[in-house]
């Protein structure tokens, strides 16, 4: 084979599929793709207008201001402290993403199952050998520290560099880490000398706001991404930020801003400029943060109960906006069907009733478990923003066309023999 074995990401592909059926007319419920509903604030989308006619290139690592302002939120935020020159800027979490993976000549790569659909192609890409860590509904998708253990012992090749991707508030299955479990699975990752690329890109979107991040126990060895794409609702914009270790070898800073410089070389500079007024940790955006997570909070509860009472297994959500749903529960309904995977469940699913899922299988679960993501997105974010003080008795009522789609999804799930 000439070219690159690499499919078009998971995600994106769904969103196409639905976009088509949508076109036909018919109705959609779009829980596939997992795009913030808020839209950035007044002050941060007049900073992007004002800055227009920023058409220069940038620092590769980013502008030294935005680099600093990076650096003072995420220290009053996590509570730990962080220095501008840990930080580089990039357009997006995924190039920072694919490159610290580039940056690693041939190591050990550890996933979740499940977690998000790029790192392992981003892995594969790298030519790094990528084992997947298994979790279940009963252990709320975490991993735990025997397993990690288990893991680290039998890896092959001393040489190799252990890296492990932990994602969390998480894509997709909107739970988190607390701080003693991850002071439990840091024991591990220090004995074994492991390089931890924590993805906290939902973190600000923590529902109660107690986000601790993997830095605070593990700082040596922790790097930290996160961007504007979710919580400052601006995904389209491409603003990513990753947070170095204090004393990350000067190699692997040179070969991320080396890599940066041949592939994307530099974060767009009104977007920069911008990001600097979405990172002014003022009275402006801890409200719009914090309606931000009241309003995912009680949607995500709404959401929840409903999914549950169609006799769906999911955990109700911590963080961000997604919900792994469990389905193995009908399994052998699902099999009379002729459904055997969750590949062939979605596919069902969109194409009988409109209700878009992204399998579990694009996040590393294996096709029979039958799993799925949600997305629960599918509200005016605007809207429920005006509503954010008294969302908690609205939330039903901006949810209204998500719990549609749900009844339509249990209708669908519990339909008795006699329609199949
Ligand atoms: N990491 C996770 C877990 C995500 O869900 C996403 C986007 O969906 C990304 C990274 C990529 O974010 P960005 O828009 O910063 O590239």
């Amino acid at each position: 084979m000439t070219f690159v074995r690499v499919a078009k990401s998971g995600t994106l592909s769904l969103n196409e599929k639905t976009q088509e059926i949508e076109n036909t007319g018919r109705p959609v419920y779009r829980f596939g793709f997992g795009e913030s509903p808020f839209p950035p604030t007044q002050r941060v989308q007049d900073a992007l207008r004002g800055a227009a006619r920023r058409t220069d290139y940038t620092a590769v690592a980013g502008l030294p201001e935005l680099r600093q302002k990076v650096a003072a939120f995420h220290h009053e935020v996590d509570g730990y402290p962080i220095t501008a020159e840990q930080v580089l800027i990039a357009p997006g979490t995924k190039p920072l993403l694919h490159n610290i993976m580039r940056a690693f000549h041939r190591a050990a790569v550890y996933l979740p199952g499940p977690s998000w659909v790029s790192y392992a192609p981003q892995a594969r890409l790298a030519s790094h050998e990528v084992t997947v860590i298994p979790t279940s509904y009963e252990c709320r998708w975490r991993i735990k520290p025997a397993q990690l253990e288990r893991a680290f012992k039998g890896a092959g090749g001393a040489d190799r560099e252990k890296l492990i991707v932990l994602n969390y508030p998480g894509n997709p299955d909107g739970l988190t880490y607390s701080r003693a479990e991850l002071e439990a699975l840091t024991v591990v990752l220090r004995k074994h000398g492991v390089w931890a690329i924590s993805d906290e890109i939902y973190a600000l979107l923590d529902h109660r706001g107690g986000h601790v991040s993997l830095a605070q126990v593990y700082p040596e060895r922790t790097l930290v991404t996160t961007g504007l794409s979710k919580w400052s609702g601006a995904g389209g914009w491409r603003l990513g930020a990753l947070i170095l270790p204090p004393d990350a070898p000067g190699e692997l800073r040179e070969a991320l801003v080396g890599l940066g410089s041949e592939t994307y070389s530099c974060a767009p500079a009104p977007i920069q400029v911008a990001a600097l007024s979405a990172y002014e940790l003022d009275g402006e955006t801890s409200t719009f943060l914090e309606a931000q997570r009241r309003i995912l909070r009680a949607i995500g509860s709404v959401v929840h109960c409903a999914l549950v009472a169609c006799g769906l297994r999911a955990h109700a959500p911590q963080g961000g906006f997604y919900l792994l749903l469990d389905f193995s529960r009908f399994a052998e309904e699902l099999a009379e069907r002729g459904i055997g995977n969750d590949a062939q469940l979605c596919d069902r699913l969109l194409t009988e009733t409109g209700v878009a899922l992204l399998p579990g299988d694009a996040f590393g679960m294996p096709r029979a478990a039958l799993t799925a993501r949600m997305a629960y997105v599918d509200f005016d974010g605007q809207a429920a923003l005006r509503d954010a003080d008294r969302i908690e008795t609205t939330a039903t009522k901006h949810a209204a066309k998500m719990l549609d789609g749900i009844r339509a999804l249990g209708n669908w799930l519990n339909q008795p023999d006699s329609n199949r």
